[in-house]
């Protein structure tokens, strides 16, 4: 018998599992489902592609028994099962990046913990939130020695050699006394239907059936009724992506979110396509309702799974979609990917290519169709995820076009936002010059900026972008259609000849003033000149963007320095 301790982070979950989270307990069923859903994908792609399992035989089921006397629940799978290896690896550490984030994010509060167990998917662990022992039996594909796995979800596990005809895993969990909820046929097949329904292998479990009485012509009972036990399928099993999308129930696509996203809240919307012509494919697409807490973090997990013709292929491939995009979560489906396909060459795959790039124009068009048609649920959208889809202006520039047309600005002249189309029917058709400002503070101390002066007394609107990644993203983004995006600071007005008079004027006036400031300063300023740009404030600072020490220093703010 081997003891073993469990990784700091597991223990930390584990902790939390047993002691802190009470509410929505049920979706420890739609984990495990979702474990032994991905074992048989995993076991399906490698039947299919490598000689090695040619001799496996796939049949995919999972299985559901709940035993009352025992008080125990079991899930069992024929998919591909795991080692002594996999055993430490997988139940005993926790590998998933974001898991410390997660921890960092825990408050303490009931409610809110609970909904961030379900934005980043507890998984496995999440059973000890039932059972007070656990056992695990699992054999490997291609393998001969089966392992049993227990632990009372405190402080350590142990593996132990097993027996077990065929390969694939079964989890039976010993049921704390109050949670015999779950032993309850329609409990757990209820719950089941809520999760798990389109997970795509078949979930079989046994059901009383009634059996009516049978009565004779008279109606004088021959046969009392009784009720008999059944082994019945309880899931749909179809992977809701294949279905023809009239046929779907907005139901039907939140469930499929829910067990998919390993999440409790409903998503904002979804994007169902099916493209056909040259190549063949499907994408479903969800937007979360809520950013996940990895969104600005370089090892964020991405939400995008790839089939191909119903294969699940990988769900850890970054380079599916742009990571501007990275907030979707949904399936990537298509026919005309080779199914042993590796990731090196999926990053160089014509196909993938194709597939990626109608996909991002796709979701930009009905990003721009929400914007027009559901405001209020763009706005939702655009307070979570604008910042995110900005990245686009600088790494895509195919489509920066679109891109800039999804966002909302604030501008000096509304005190609502305004989408660039919108505020281009106000820009001077001669001079077609988008003027903006950029700092990191609030929207109201940029308005009152003192460099703005000159634009209001002329009445011209600017675009106000106070967001830091503003300040980074915007000197890169020249030009929208015709317009070009011009800084405040190299707005160039041409000055009537009074205006110029009264420019002369003013540096002659004040030459002397000028030359006391430029001694005053010394080294700390470059130049010191009088401007015409100011109304109302008697000095403004103005910097000089093609001054390297300047650039530098902008680079050292971005970088946290
Ligand atoms: P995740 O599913 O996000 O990886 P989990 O905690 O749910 O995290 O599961 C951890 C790992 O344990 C899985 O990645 C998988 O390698 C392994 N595992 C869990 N359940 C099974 C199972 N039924 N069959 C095979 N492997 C499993
Ligand atoms: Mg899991």
């Amino acid at each position: 018998m081997a003891k073993h301790q469990f990784q700091t982070e597991a223990d930390q979950i584990l902790h939390l599992m047993t002691h802190s989270l009470y509410s929505n307990k049920e979706i420890f069923i739609r984990e495990l489902v979702s474990n032994a859903s991905d074992a048989l994908d995993k076991l399906n792609m490698l039947v299919l592609t490598d000689e090695k399992y040619k001799d496996v035989t796939f049949s995919p089921r999972i299985d559901i028994v709940a035993n009352k006397e025992a008080k125990t629940l079991t899930i069992k799978d024929s998919g591909i099962g795991m080692n002594e290896e996999d055993l430490m690896n997988n139940l005993g550490t926790i590998a998933k990046s974001g898991t410390k984030a997660f921890l960092e994010n825990m408050t303490g509060d009931q409610k809110k913990d609970s909904q961030l167990i379900g934005q980043f998917g507890v998984g496995f662990y999440a059973c000890f939130m039932v059972a007070d022992k656990v056992e695990v039996t699992t054999k490997k594909a291609g393998e001969d020695q089966a392992y049993i796995w227990t632990s009372t979800g405190a402080g350590e596990f142990e593996i132990e050699n097993a027996t077990q005809d065929g390969h694939g895993t079964t989890i039976v969990m010993h049921l704390k006394d109050d949670e015999s909820e779950f032993l309850e046929e329609y409990r757990v097949e209820s719950i089941i239907k809520k999760y798990s329904n389109h997970i795509p292998f078949p979930i079989f479990m046994d059901k009383e059936k009634y059996i009516p009485a049978v009565t004779d012509d008279e109606g004088k009972e021959t046969e009392p009724s009784k009720t008999e036990i059944e082994n019945k399928q309880i899931n749909k099993a179809n992977a809701l992506w294949t279905i023809a999308k009239k046929d779907i129930k907005d139901e039907e696509y939140k469930d499929f979110y829910s067990s998919f996203a390993h999440s409790s809240e409903e998503p904002l919307t979804w994007m169902h396509n099916k493209a056909e012509g040259a190549i063949e494919y499907t994408t479903l697409f969800y937007i979360p309702s809520k950013a996940p807490m990895d969104l600005y973090r370089v090892d964020y997990q991405t939400g995008i799974k790839l089939y191909i013709n119903r294969v699940f292929i990988t769900d850890d491939e970054k380079e599916l979609m742009p990571t501007y995009l990275r907030f979707l979560r949904g399936v990537i489906d298509s026919k005309d990917l080779p199914l042993n396909v590796s990731r090196e060459i999926l990053q160089s795959n014509a196909v993938m290519a194709k597939i990626k790039n109608a996909s991002v124009k796709k979701v930009l068009s009905e990003l721009a169709k929400m914007s027009k048609k559901d405001k209020e649920n763009y706005d939702k959208f655009y307070g979570e995820f604008g910042n995110v889809l900005k990245e686009g202006l600088y790494n895509d520039f195919a489509n920066r076009e679109k891109i800039l047309e999804l966002l909302q600005f604030n501008t000096l002249n509304s005190s609502e936002k305004v989408m660039i189309e919108d505020f281009v029917k106000n820009v001077d058709e001669e001079k077609k010059e988008i003027y903006y400002i950029t700092g990191k503070t609030s929207v109201e101390m940029l308005k009152a900026s003192p460099s703005l002066e000159r634009f209001k007394a002329k009445g011209i609107d600017v675009l106000i972008l106070n967001e830091e990644v503003d300040g980074i993203i915007f000197p890169m983004v020249t030009e929208y259609k015709e317009y070009k995006l011009v800084h405040i600071s190299d707005a160039k007005f041409e000055l009537d000849e009074q205006e110029t008079k009264a420019q002369e004027e003013t540096a002659k006036t004040y030459e002397g003033l000028v030359g006391q400031f430029k001694e005053a300063l010394g080294e700390s300023v470059k130049d010191v000149e009088t401007t015409t740009d100011l109304v109302d404030s008697p000095v403004k600072l103005k910097e000089d963007k093609e001054d390297p020490a300047y650039m530098m220093a902008q680079m050292m703010k971005q970088m946290g320095q």
